[in-house]
This record gives C-alpha cells, sequence and structure tokens, in this order.
C-alpha cells in the first residue's frame, strides 16, 4: 500500500489517497477489495491497482463500490505475460529457526512469540515454496522495513499479545482495522466478494432457509487448494457418514472429471435430502454468515480463518501449507474455538500428494463431535459466539478498528501533508505502508 496526497488546491486540505497493491492470488485481492471499501467510506481516496483479467473478476465489487458513490478506481496496468511466456493477465508465483533441523516432523520450540509455540519445519509457513517465492518474499521484506507500518485485517481483542509483539519487534505501528470482511452488509455484496459463484445464490439461500438454525456443516478450502480425487472420496464419505446436513465446495481443478461420475452418480444422490456440493466458486461470506450454519471445516486461510470468527462458528481445522497451520494453532490452542481434524503433513500447494491426509472415519468423527448436544462441543460454539461478539464490537462504531482507520486516515493526511511540499515541486513523494 502506498499513500499520496489529493487536495482541493483551494482550501489546502489534503485527502489521503490510498494505493492499494495487492497480491495476485484471491486470498490477498478480496481482502484488499474490503480494505478499499473500508477506507473510502472513512473518506479517503483510494487507487487499486490490478491486471486486465484480474479487473474483469472485481466487476461486481466495482459496480458495488460505484453505486454506492465510494471513491474507489480501479487502475489497470498492462501485465506482460507474453513476454515472459505466461498465459494472458495471470502471474505464477509459482526461518533461521529451522536452518539446521534435519527432521521434518521433529516438534520444534519456537521463541519471539508471546505465548509458548511448537511446530515441525514441514509445517511452518516458510516451508510454503513455489518457485520464485523466495525473492518474493525478499523483497516483502525489504519493503516492510522501509514501510511506516503494518495495517492487518484482525482486530486488538482477538490478538492483543500478538500484535503487541509485533509492534516492539518491529519497532512500528501496528494498525489492526478488522475483520474487513464485516464492511458487507448485505448478502448482495457477499456474493459479489471474488469470482462469480458458480452456482444461483438465490437457491443456495432458499436451501440454507430450509435448514435447522447451526445445523449444516460448511466445508471449504479456499481458493488455492486443489484436492486430490481420492482425498474428496474420502472426506465425501465422512460427510455421508456423520449424518449431518452438509454445503461442500469443490475445487479438483483438472482432476475434477476423475470423480465426477463418482459424485453425480453415487454421492450426491445418497445425500440428496441433507449435502450441497458446489463445484467451483462458493460465495463464502454469504453462506458462512446464514444462520443455518454450525460449523466450518476450513483449510485455515486467513480470510477463511477471520470469516469464520465473524460467523460466530466453531471450527474443524484441516490445514494444508502455509501460514494455515499457525492460525490452526490460534483457533485450537488459544481462542479454542476449533478442533483438528488431524492431518499429519503439509499439502504442498501444486504438488498435492496422492495419499490420504485424512480418512473417512477422521472426517466423521470431527463431525459429530463438532455438532453433537455434548457439553464439550456447546463450550465451543459458546467461545466461537463470543468471539464473533467482539469481532463486531470492534468493527462497529467506537470500536478499535474503527477508531484504527481513522486514526490511519487522519495520521496519513498528517504525513501528507508534511510532505506536500516535496509532492508540489518533484510530485513523486509518497509515504508507504506495507
Ligand atoms: N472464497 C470464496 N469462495 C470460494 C473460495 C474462497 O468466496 O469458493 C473466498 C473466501 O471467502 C476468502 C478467500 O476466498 O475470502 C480465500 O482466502 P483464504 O485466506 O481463506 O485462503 P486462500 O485461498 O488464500 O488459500
Amino acid at each position: 500500500m502506498t499513500l499520496s496526497g489529493s487536495g482541493d488546491g483551494q482550501s489546502g486540505s489534503v485527502r489521503a489517497h490510498f494505493v492499494l497493491v495487492p497480491m495476485m492470488a484471491q486470498g490477498h485481492t478480496i481482502p484488499m477489495t474490503d480494505m478499499a471499501r473500508l477506507l473510502a467510506e472513512h473518506g479517503a481516496q483510494v487507487s487499486f491497482i490490478t491486471t486486465p483479467v484480474n479487473a474483469a473478476r472485481l466487476e461486481g465489487f466495482a459496480a458495488d463500490v460505484k453505486a454506492a458513490g465510494l471513491a474507489v478506481q480501479l487502475v489497470e496496468l498492462h501485465f506482460p505475460a507474453a513476454e515472459f511466456g505466461l498465459p494472458d493477465g495471470y502471474i505464477t508465483y509459482h526461518n533461521n529457526v529451522f536452518q539446521n533441523v534435519k527432521d521434518e516432523n521433529e516438534l520444534i520450540t519456537i521463541t519471539g512469540f508471546p505465548t509458548p509455540l511448537e511446530l515441525t519445519k514441514a509445517k511452518c509457513p516458510g516451508n510454503f515454496c513455489i518457485p520464485g517465492m523466495e525473492q518474493i518474499r525478499k523483497k516483502f521484506l525489504e519493503e516492510e522495513l522501509k514501510s511506516d507500518g503494518e495495517v492487518i485485517n484482525s482486530f486488538q481483542e482477538l490478538e492483543t499479545l500478538y500484535i503487541e509483539s509485533l509492534e516492539q519487534t518491529t519497532k512500528k505501528k501496528v494498525w489492526a482495522v478488522g475483520p474487513m470482511c464485516l464492511c458487507h452488509r448485505d448478502n448482495n455484496t457477499m456474493a459479489a466478494r471474488g469470482n462469480k459463484a458458480s452456482m444461483d445464490e438465490a437457491q443456495c439461500l432458499q436451501w440454507l432457509d430450509s435448514m435447522k438454525p447451526g445445523s449444516v456443516v460448511f466445508v471449504s478450502f479456499g481458493s488455492l487448494a486443489c484436492t486430490t480425487p481420492q482425498q474428496l472420496v474420502e472426506l465425501g464419505l465422512g460427510l455421508e457418514t456423520s449424518r449431518k446436513p452438509f454445503i461442500w465446495v469443490i475445487k479438483a481443478g483438472a482432476k475434477l472429471p476423475e470423480v465426477e461420475e463418482w459424485l453425480a452418480d453415487e454421492f450426491e444422490e445418497r445425500v440428496k435430502n441433507r449435502g450441497m456440493v458446489i463445484r467451483g466458486w462458493a460465495p463464502q461470506l454469504m453462506i458462512l454468515q446464514h444462520q443455518a450454519i454450525g460449523g466450518f471445516v476450513t483449510h485455515c486461510g486467513w480470510n477463511s480463518t477471520i470469516e469464520g470468527i465473524c460467523a460466530g462458528v466453531p471450527m474443524i481445522t484441516w490445514p494444508h501449507f502455509g501460514e494455515q497451520f499457525l492460525n490452526e494453532k490460534l483457533l485450537v490452542d488459544v481462542l479454542k474455538t476449533g478442533m483438528e481434524v488431524g492431518v499429519k503433513g503439509v499439502t504442498q500447494w501444486g504438488s498435492e500428494n496422492q495419499e490420504v491426509m485424512v480418512t473417512r472415519d477422521e472426517v466423521q468423527k470431527a463431525v459429530n463431535t463438532l455438532m453433537d448436544e455434548g457439553v464439550a462441543a456447546e463450550e465451543m460454539r459458546v467461545r466461537a459466539k463470543d468471539c464473533a461478539i467482539k469481532a463486531r464490537r470492534a468493527f462497529d462504531e467506537g470500536g478499535s478498528s474503527y477508531d484504527n482507520i481513522r486514526l490511519l486516515i487522519q495520521e496519513m493526511e498528517i504525513k501528507t501533508n508534511a510532505c506536500r511540499s516535496v509532492v508540489d515541486t518533484d510530485g513523486n513523494k509518497l509515504s508507504f505502508l506495507v
């Protein structure tokens, strides 16, 4: 994120102008669109940088902000795909603590966290390795060191200790302004988030309306993870034997035809009265916010994690790669609103292993434990509801995130005014945030 000033030229007042540059993956672009909306609702001007192909995906967002009269502008930059032999408009991306660790599965104590943390090398975020990622990480770090501070999609009351610790470690300001997904107040804007849904949203809502409150399990592994056919079958059979109603979002990419017959001819027929399968893109936020949802089986991407927290539902954690194992720890060990399904290893993105990571029995057991009426599950539900209430309080007027976003805009306006003389003469002076 960079910041520049845009004034009215007469009164001398300068309006903060944020330039948002998301990393080109849905899990980064979607929360950035929420941030754009939020900043503009608080009076700032926003330019949102994207490529032509991604801009087409953001049509719903562009229409919404225009209809709401918000000062958000999409800026399409030419993406030199052909020059690098890439398909048009796409980008590929395709800690020292672990440096000398040989056994990938040995539990290592990680120091420097405000609460105890143990993790294996295999599950640490740095293990998300795809070609070019190291350079991207290095660049992020360099920019981070130059920045004025960090804006995070979380809220003070959720992660007080960690936010304080981040500020102390980086010696920079941290503005917790989330959960940003709460800027959506109706089903239409929730459904327009990200890609176009692969099914009819009205039909999905109708189906959810017909279910008892808190009775449906929602299963989704985000935008990147592709589940292998073997694992899909195992997961499906676990959902079937749990006998609970469910919505299951399937992303199997090119491997989908391998399971389509099993899905359409056998599985969907057997579960037709209580199961809905969505192949492709689901309006996740809209579904999660429906009162029929009582549990969320998630891959623990940060957006899904915070969206689940806002929905006030307990979660079954099924991390795949990257920082998802840390988010699992937050849900299970710190907030105690999640339970592990029992993932043993990493499912690397782009080279998903063929072995089954979680068996049907493990799925069934986790779903039944989460959705049953026992004391432990009930306590988890109470804690999850409490987190959702705190999230809403933080986001609404007078809450910590509401105040933080105003402070952020004010601080940036002060900085912009301070460097205005430079802006006036060479027009290029910018303040940077990451
Ligand atoms: N999402 C969605 N529909 C889908 C899959 C994902 O709306 O079918 C959204 C989800 O609500 C979240 C984002 O895409 O906002 C995924 O981000 P996350 O950090 O959870 O995971 P990632 O996709 O980066 O692994």
